[in-house]
Order: C-alpha cells, then sequence, then structure tokens
C-alpha cells in the first residue's frame, strides 16, 4: 500500500527545507504545491498566470483548479510507492478531495506531521530566505547559507527572493494560514493522524524528530 504524508505548518515552518531530505530518504515523491504553480509560472502556462494573481496577494489559488492539478501529479508513475506532500492541502475542502483522491488510488494520508513556529520567528524566516531559479532548493542568508552568496550549492544557479517573501504580503499569507489551513489541525488531530513537530529547533534536528515519526508509520 502506497504512503502519503501531508506536511503542515505555516509559511516558513519549513516545510520545503525538510520535505526535501525526508522524501530522499523515504522514496517517496515530493509534491509541493508552490513548486508547481512556480514552474507554470515560468512557463507560462495559463495555469500559471491564473495562479500569479493570487500568489502575489497572498491568497490561495482556487480550490478547483488546485485539486485538479494534485490529482493529475498524484496519477503520476514516481508516486506509485506514495508521496510527501508539502503545501496541499490547504483548505477543508483539499483536505476532503485529497482523500477521496487517495482512496481511489487504494491509499489514504498515513501521517500529518505539523511544523510549529510562532509567527515572529517566521516573518525573519521569510524575510532571509533565498529560493534557486532552477529548481526552488531553499537558503536562508543566516540559517542555512549557500557555500557562495547568491548560488545554488546543489545545481549551480541564480538565488533570488521570492516577491510574495516581502513583509506585507508575509503578513498576509500568515492570516490566511490561520483562517483558511489551520482547520485542518483539528481535522487531523480527530483523525489520529497529527504529530506535532517543534520547528524552532535547529533544522537538523527537525529533520531527525520528522523521520523518527515517519519510520514509525512505515508499513502500518
Ligand atoms: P516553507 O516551505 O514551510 O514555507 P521553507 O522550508 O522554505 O518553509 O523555510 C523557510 C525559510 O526558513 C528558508 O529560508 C529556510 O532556509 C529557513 N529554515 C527552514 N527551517 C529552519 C530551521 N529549523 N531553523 C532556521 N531556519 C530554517
Ligand atoms: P508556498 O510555496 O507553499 O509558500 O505557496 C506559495 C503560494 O502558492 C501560496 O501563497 C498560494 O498562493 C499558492 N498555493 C500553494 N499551495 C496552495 C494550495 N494548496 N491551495 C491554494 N493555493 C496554494
Amino acid at each position: 500500500m502506497p504512503t502519503y504524508i501531508v506536511l503542515l505548518g505555516p509559511p516558513g515552518a519549513g516545510k520545503g527545507t525538510q520535505a526535501a531530505v525526508i522524501s530522499e530518504e523515504m522514496g517517496l515523491a515530493h509534491i509541493s504545491s508552490g513548486d508547481i504553480f512556480r514552474e507554470n509560472l515560468k512557463a507560462q502556462t495559463e495555469l500559471g498566470k491564473m495562479a500569479q494573481e493570487y500568489m502575489n496577494r497572498g491568497e490561495l489559488v482556487p480550490d478547483d483548479v488546485t485539486i485538479a492539478m494534485i490529482r493529475e501529479r498524484l496519477s503520476r508513475p514516481d508516486c506509485v510507492a506514495g508521496a510527501l506532500l508539502d503545501g496541499f492541502p490547504r483548505t477543508p475542502a483539499q483536505a476532503k478531495a485529497l482523500d477521496e483522491m487517495l482512496a481511489t488510488l487504494g491509499g489514504k494520508v498515513n501521517l500529518v506531521p505539523l511544523i510549529s513556529v510562532p509567527a515572529e520567528v517566521l516573518v525573519e524566516r521569510l524575510g532571509g530566505r533565498w529560493t534557486c531559479r532552477a529548481q526552488g532548493h531553499v537558503y536562508h542568508a543566516k540559517y542555512n547559507p549557500p557555500k557562495q552568496a547568491g548560488v545554488c550549492d546543489i545545481d549551480g544557479s541564480e538565488l533570488y527572493q521570492r516577491e510574495d517573501d516581502q513583509p506585507a504580503t508575509v503578513e498576509r499569507r500568515i492570516r490566511v494560514y490561520s483562517e483558511q489551513t489551520a482547520p485542518l489541525i483539528e481535522y487531523y488531530r480527530d483523525l489520529d493522524l497529527l504529530c506535532e513537530v517543534d520547528g524552532t529547533q535547529p533544522i537538523e534536528k527537525v529533520t531527525e524528530a520528522l523521520l523518527q515519526a515517519v519510520r514509525s508509520i512505515a508499513g502500518k
């Protein structure tokens, strides 16, 4: 049976940073809805152009569009063993749609690690985030600097600061998280799937805690 893990947490909690390591370690596809929107924007697809408006305002892309995009992504061959979802679901409607999608794929959500980080830390994290142009690898000017400023360690591409990481948009994104996404914490707690991890620890410590949680459900 495939394994599906949903990484939950506010913008800047460290979902992308952790998902890169955990997906590799567990042999799961890493699906980041934000990365897929940004790839579409780079390729100037209709989806990318439409999503950009919402992303620049710090708002959520409409559910129907986002759900269809993830349904297609989950049906690809690299997801046969399962997937680590980073940034999806973000609303109760998306969570219900995910349950239905996974049922048709013969699986279900197996674990929901919640990376908890207080709002004031998030602002500093996103303000110092540098993202790789080619593949979305993330760095932080202070907490996880690249070896050479402005250049990705992994693929050598240029690092840039995301438009939506400006303070005003970050504030909006955190509010959107509290209003629209935080209800999922109770949704998954009620299903006994939630596992809270202290995201204020150094990156390696958070990875350790997450790996421990993820390994404990492997094979169940
Ligand atoms: P998310 O995907 O949840 O939005 P990211 O993984 O992109 O978050 O992390 C946001 C920023 O915080 C990045 O600049 C990243 O390097 C940094 N970061 C991630 N985890 C930690 C941590 N545990 N301690 C300090 N900085 C971190
Ligand atoms: P992220 O890369 O996760 O920080 O997401 C960046 C932006 O993409 C968000 O602020 C939203 O505008 C959009 N987005 C990403 N995932 C979703 C989702 N599951 N539902 C709606 N919008 C999303």
